[in-house]
C-alpha cells in the first residue's frame, strides 16, 4: 500500500477516534444530567404534592391551594403519584386504575433511606420520606421524561451522522495533507527516472526549507555529483584504451598491406616481420597493463594485509631490479625501526617498482635516489633523478591513463605505469605527487603512506 493511503488511514483513524471519544463523553454527561435534573423535578413534585396532601390548618389552606394551582400547571408526561403509609398502603393515588404503581421493595427503600430514585423502563421513579408526627409516609412519583429522552435521541442522531460525516472529511483531509507532505517525494521519483546513461548530469530539486527531504536530495545529488565523474572518466578511459590498441593494430595492417602488394626481398620480409612483432609487443604490454589496473580495482578488498618495515618494503622491491638498475639507485632510509607500513600483498612493490623504473628510464642513465622518511603520520618515499623531468603543462595530467608527456618521443612506454601508482597509493589510503626538481632539471615522485606504530 502507498505511503500516502496508509497516512492518510492513520491520520482517519486517531481523528476518528478521537472525536469519538469526545462526542461520547459529551453525550454520556449530557445523559446523566438530564436524567439527574428530572429527578430534581419529580423531588420537588413529590415534596409539593406531600405539602398539599399533609396541610391540615387553615391559614395553609390558602396557600396549599395556590400550590395546587401552580402543581396541576406543570404536569409532567404520563405523571403518577401515590402516598403510601408505613404499612405499605396507598392512601392516595392520582389515577386509581394503575394503583398500586410502585414497587414494593421501592418504596420500603424509601421508608427505610430517606428517599430513592429509580428508572423502570422510560419512566423515571422518585420517592419521598415525609414525617408528620410520630408517622412515616412514602410520597412517591414517576413520570416520562418525553422532552429529556427526545432531546437525547436527537442528541444521538447527530452525534452519528456528524461521526459519519466527520470520517469523510477526516479521509479527505489526510488525503490532502499526506499528498502535500509527500509532493516533494514525487517530484525526486519523477526526476529520478529521467536519470541513465546520456542524461546523468540531472540532479534532484532541491526545496527552500532544507527540512528532511531537501538533506536526502542533497545527500543524492552528491552520490550522482561522484557517479558522473566515474561515469566519465570510465568513459574516456575505454575510449582512450581503444585508441591505444588500435594504434599499433592500424600501423600493423597497414605495414602488412603495403609489404603483401607485391612480392619484396627476404631482407624487407624480415624487418617486415620485425615490425610487426615491436607492435605485437607493444600491444601486448598494453594489454597487460590495462588488466592491471582492471584486476587491482576489482579485487582490492581481497589482497592479504601485512604490516611491513620499510627494509622488508624495500628488499621485496630489490628482487625486480636488474643489475644496471641496482647500481643506478642509492637508497637512503630514515624511518625509526619501529615503523610499518600497511601493505597489500604484493601492490606496493609494483608501485614503488614503476616510480623507480621511470626515473631510470627517463633519467638518461644519470644516479636515481630513493629516500624515505617520516612526515608527521605518514612515510614518504621520494624518488628522484636527474633527467629529461616533466613540462610544466604536462604535470597536472601526468596520472591519467595513457597519458605521455610531450617530451617522449622516441621513449617507449604506453602512460599506464603512473595510473596504476595513484590506484595503488590511494588503495592504501596514501596519494603520490609529482614535482618537478628546484634546479629545473629531472623529477621527483613522492609516494605518501600512512605509517602504523609496532
Ligand atoms: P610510460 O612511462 O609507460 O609512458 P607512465 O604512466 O609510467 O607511462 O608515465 C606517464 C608519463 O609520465 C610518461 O610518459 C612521462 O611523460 C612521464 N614521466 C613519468 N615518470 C617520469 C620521470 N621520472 N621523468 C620524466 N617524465 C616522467
Amino acid at each position: 500500500m502507498k505511503i500516502q493511503y496508509r497516512l492518510t488511514l492513520i491520520y482517519a483513524l486517531l481523528m476518528g477516534l478521537l472525536f469519538n471519544f469526545i462526542g461520547y463523553e459529551l453525550y454520556v454527561n449530557f445523559e446523566d444530567y438530564t436524567e439527574d435534573e428530572f429527578y430534581q423535578r419529580l423531588g420537588d413534585r413529590a415534596l409539593t404534592t406531600a405539602k398539599i396532601y399533609f396541610e391540615p390548618s387553615v391559614n395553609a389552606l390558602r396557600r396549599t391551594e395556590e400550590l395546587h394551582k401552580s402543581f396541576q400547571r406543570n404536569r409532567l408526561t404520563d405523571e403518577i403519584f401515590e402516598i403510601y403509609n408505613d404499612s405499605m398502603r396507598v392512601i392516595y393515588t392520582s389515577d386509581s386504575s394503575v394503583s398500586p404503581a410502585f414497587d414494593t421493595t421501592i418504596v420500603r427503600q424509601t421508608l427505610l433511606l430517606g428517599g430513592m430514585e429509580h428508572m423502570a423502563q422510560d419512566r423515571q421513579q422518585y420517592g419521598l420520606a415525609y414525617r408528620v408526627g410520630a408517622k412515616k409516609y412514602a410520597v412517591m412519583v414517576s413520570a416520562h421524561d418525553k422532552y429529556g429522552l427526545s432531546k437525547l435521541k436527537k442528541l444521538r442522531e447527530y452525534y452519528f451522522i456528524g461521526m459519519g460525516a466527520s470520517i469523510v472529511v477526516m479521509l479527505a483531509l489526510g488525503w490532502f495533507f499526506a499528498r502535500q507532505a509527500l509532493a516533494p517525494i514525487g517530484r525526486i521519483v519523477k526526476t529520478v527516472r529521467q536519470i541513465n546513461a546520456d542524461n546523468i548530469g540531472v540532479r534532484l530539486p532541491v526545496g527552500r526549507y532544507k527540512d528532511e527531504i531537501d538533506e536526502l536530495a542533497m545527500a543524492f545529488n552528491d552520490v550522482l555529483q561522484e557517479l558522473e565523474i566515474g561515469y566519465k572518466q570510465r568513459r574516456r578511459f575505454v575510449q582512450m584504451a581503444s585508441h591505444e590498441l588500435r594504434t599499433p593494430l592500424t600501423a600493423m595492417i597497414s605495414n602488412l598491406e603495403v609489404k603483401l602488394s607485391r612480392p619484396r626481398s627476404a631482407e624487407v620480409y624480415e624487418q617486415t616481420l620485425r615490425d610487426t612483432l615491436a607492435d605485437a609487443y607493444r600491444m601486448t604490454e598494453l594489454a597487460n597493463g590495462l588488466l592491471r589496473l582492471a584486476q587491482i580495482e576489482a579485487e582490492a578488498a581481497n589482497y592479504n594485509i601485512e604490516a611491513e618495515t620499510v627494509e622488508e618494503l624495500i628488499e621485496k622491491c630489490r628482487v625486480h631490479w636488474t643489475w644496471e638498475d641496482a647500481e643506478n639507485i642509492s637508497v637512503k632510509i630514515d624511518v625509526s625501526p619501529k615503523t610499518r607500513i600497511k601493505v597489500k600483498e604484493g601492490l606496493l612493490e609494483i608501485a614503488l617498482n614503476n616510480l623507480l623504473a621511470n626515473a631510470c628510464k627517463y633519467g638518461m642513465g644519470k644516479p636515481v635516489t630513493l629516500s624515505v622518511r617520516e612526515v608527521g603520520p605518514n612515510v614518504h618515499f621520494d624518488v628522484k633523478d636527474k633527467g629529461i623531468g616533466v613540462p610544466e603543462t604536462d604535470l597536472p595530467c601526468i596520472f591519467d591513463p595513457f597519458y605521455r608527456a610531450g617530451n617522449t618521443t622516441g621513449i617507449q612506454g604506453t602512460g599506464l605505469g603512473l595510473a596504476l601508482v595513484k590506484q595503488i597509493a590511494v588503495i592504501h589510503g596514501g596519494n603520490v605527487l609529482a614535482t618537478r626538481n628546484s634546479d629545473g632539471v629531472g623529477m621527483r615522485f613522492t609516494l605518501v603512506l600512512p605509517a602504523v606504530g609496532t
